[in-house]
């Protein structure tokens, strides 16, 4: 049988069922291009671009790349191919388009086979004992971690029989400052270098936003380099790899929730949130610029949108005092911050995205309620405690020492280099969410 491995977000060799169980035919290798490629910000095609380049690399023949379905299967059909092998994906717009592949498939006469996914436990495996989906993670992970994760599949292509399919080649990335560093050889280096240096200390080091204590495996994790089952299988049972595991299976859990509830993926998962009172982005359009720029004067939130705009990522704790600040302190709707951060995000992920802004907004599963509002100066002397974090994206603040960075208008020179006064004042948009807050709540 002559089949195509369709990689999507699965660009890896190893530990990819799909591909494991496609390498056993004649095999060929596609990638078909996102409907929204054209319009990506540089940053995220240079993300997709440097996954796809690194896989080319691992591959035995040429990764045929498609502008869209309608040119892949003119090809397949040209090329005389059996079936489509692909991972199953589980997030609302893929599960749209692989439906669309299907039908189009069907009508060529060529079969579409979805094998495996890209989580530890396929969304929709974990239930309640009624068969209900889990909408509260706590009780999901005790569910989750108690089912069996099989070992790694490994495949060796070097013995399977390829063939070449007709298509493009990966498109050139952009010119730009930020080096995207991708690709499997370089996941698997950087879980080592995680597991050796600071999976132990996880636990406590994780929110500390100026040091590099996560394992910035997100990016790898978002394209596919790595299965979630390669980062399991590695762990061992100290207190930090137990809090790492359960970082993981957060990203399980939001993926869970998106696939029995699509439509949150712009909506509101809490429903009585979409009645709150927000302000329109047009009529304050100052201040979501301000946002985007990382110039809203409270340093801490400066610093975390600096550190997206300028490489593609932001640390988890930085991701929820923005989010919260937005929501909450600005009192703009979730979905303008997440879309923001889909346009600018190297690891771009759906569900965690789409959730991540949910659960900070308040609106979400096991939500932080809505009336916990971060307060951006007390969390960055918390998790940025020597300002190091600060002074790395804002220059304008570099001459300060120490923690005294994340107030700097109470000292003399404080803003003497550019940097902005506070476009709010905390304390009172606290109250001013709250009392919105009061209005959905009687
Ligand atoms: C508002 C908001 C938006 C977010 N958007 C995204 C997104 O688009 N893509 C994305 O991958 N993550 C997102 N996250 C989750 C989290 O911030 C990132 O996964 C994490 O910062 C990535 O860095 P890391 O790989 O070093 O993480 P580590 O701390 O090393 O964690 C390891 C892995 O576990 C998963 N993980 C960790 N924390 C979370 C979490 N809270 N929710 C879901 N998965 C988690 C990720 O896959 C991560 O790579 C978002 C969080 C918030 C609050």
């Amino acid at each position: 049988m002559r089949v195509v491995h369709l990689f999507t977000r699965d660009l890896r060799i190893q530990d990819n069922e799909a591909l494991t169980v496609a390498a056993e035919h004649e095999l060929g290798f596609a990638f078909c291009l996102p409907s929204d490629f054209a319009t990506l910000l540089p940053i995220r095609s240079n993300s997709l671009i440097a996954s796809l380049e690194a896989l080319q690399e691992d591959l035995p023949s040429q990764l045929a790349v498609f502008d869209n379905i309608d040119e892949l299967v003119s090809a397949l059909v040209e090329a005389e191919v059996d079936a489509v092998f692909a991972t199953r994906n589980f997030d609302t717009n893929a599960m749209l388009w692989q439906a669309n592949l299907a039908e189009a498939l069907y009508g060529a006469g060529i079969a579409l086979k979805l094998v495996g996914s890209n989580y530890a436990v396929e969304p929709g495996t974990v239930r309640k004992d009624d068969g209900n989906p889990l909408r509260v993670y706590t009780p999901f992970y005790r569910r989750w971690s108690q089912l069996p994760i099989p070992a790694p599949f490994k495949v060796d292509l070097a013995s399977a029989r390829c063939f070449q399919l007709k298509g493009a080649a990966i498109p050139s990335a952009y010119n730009i400052a930020v080096k995207i560093r991708a690709g499997e050889r370089f996941a698997l280096r950087t879980l080592e270098r995680f597991m050796v240096s600071r999976a132990t200390s996880y636990d406590s080091l994780r929110d500390r936003s100026d040091l590099g204590g996560t394992s910035h495996l997100s990016h790898a994790l978002a394209h596919g380099e790595i299965h979630p089952r390669t980062i399991l299988y590695r762990l061992g049972s100290s207190a930090g790899e137990d809090v790492f595991r359960k970082e993981i299976a957060w990203r399980e859990f939001y993926a869970d929730v998106l696939f029995h509830n699509p439509h949150t993926l712009t909506e509101y998962f809490d429903v009585k949130y979409a009645k709150l009172r927000y302000d329109d982005p047009a009529e304050k359009h100052e201040l979501l610029a301000a946002w985007i720029e990382g110039k809203t004067g409270f340093p801490m939130v400066d610093a975390a949108m600096r550190q997206l705009k300028s490489t593609g990522w932001m640390h988890n704790r930085a991701r929820m005092i923005v989010a919260s600040f937005l929501v909450k302190d600005l009192h703009f709707e979730w979905q303008i911050g997440a879309r923001h951060f889909e346009e600018h995000l190297t690891d771009y992920d759906p569900a965690s995205n789409s959730h991540g802004w949910q659960w900070t907004a308040g609106c979400g599963t096991d939500a932080s309620p809505f009336f916990r509002v971060f307060n951006p100066i007390t969390q960055g002397e918390k998790f940025d405690p020597h300002g190091d974090y600060v002074r790395r994206y804002i220059p304008e603040l570099a001459h300060i020492p120490g923690k005294a960075v994340h107030q700097p208008w109470l000292l003399v020179d404080g803003l003497a280099h550019g940097y902005p006064t506070p476009i709010v004042d905390h304390a009172t948009e606290r109250l001013e969410a709250l009392a919105r807050l009061k209005e959905i709540s009687s």
